[in-house]
């Protein structure tokens, strides 16, 4: 298999450094920039597998760089930013980032969130447009309309079953609220935040209750909601 191409946008030698050595202790290939001009130019020269994205940038904002590369492409984009304030995450989400990791970050999370992005881009090749999506102890049948875990059929509301569909259908990645509410209630999303939490905390209390495994959906407090891919039987799993 050809080993991915990962681009490192960041302006601090030391970092840069730091990811860039461990890319290539893991098997990566790698091409880095220094500010956004040249990671846009990079990005459309070479097109990388993923992209991890410094959000302080000394000649442009990383979020400018996130729409600038959403223009023409979905490549994954991973941020990396110092920035923990849950609205830049929002803002970088909102303009199509893929995940975050807030500095300072250990190398075996940034290679788990790699790998994470890895396998959300093998289920979208390998997926013609598909009609039944399984994860861990979960299959959704898109066509019936129908959800059940370990072959036993979800009972959810309309509202909760939509709410799932997104989740799966963008799995590994992050979705703000805002993204959610407006792909379920559209207009003023602000209103139905609180409608969020409770569909929500219903959706999660079902399938927590039935799914013997760790938890399907992670909570991004104050940012969002995501679907976990669920390791496929057959790899080795990991502990932690
Ligand atoms: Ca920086």
């Amino acid at each position: 298999m050809d080993k991915y191409l990962i681009e490192v946008v960041e302006d601090d030698a030391s970092v840069r450094n730091l990811i860039t050595v461990t890319l290539k202790a893991n098997g990566y290939r790698y091409l880095s920039a220094m500010n956004g001009q040249s990671a846009v130019m990079e990005a459309a020269c070479h097109n990388p597998d993923i992209i991890l994205l410094d959000l302080g940038l000394p000649d442009m904002d990383g979020v400018e760089v996130i729409r600038r590369i959403r223009s023409w492409t979905e490549t994954p984009i991973i941020v990396i930013s110092a920035r923990s304030d849950d609205d830049d995450k929002i803002e970088a989400l909102d303009a199509g980032a893929d995940d975050y990791l807030t500095k300072p970050f250990s190398v075996s999370e940034l290679l788990a969130r790699l790998r994470v992005t890895q396998r959300r881009i093998a289920h979208a090749a390998s997926a013609a447009p598909e009609s039944i999506f399984h994860n861990g102890p979960l299959t959704v049948d898109y066509a019936s309309g129908c959800a059940s875990l370990k072959g036993a059929q979800l009972k959810l509301t309309p509202i909760e079953y939509k709410l799932l569909c997104l989740l799966a259908r963008n799995v590994g990645k992050v979705l703000t609220h805002k993204y959610i509410t407006q792909h379920i209630w559209g207009g003023n999303w602000e209103n139905n935040i609180g409608s969020l939490r409770v569909f929500m905390a219903t959706l999660r209390k079902k399938l927590d209750a039935g799914s013997g495994s760790a938890p399907l959906i992670q909570t991004h407090i104050g940012v969002g909601y995501r679907m976990l891919k669920q390791e496929a039987e057959d790899n080795n799993t990991q502990e932690g």
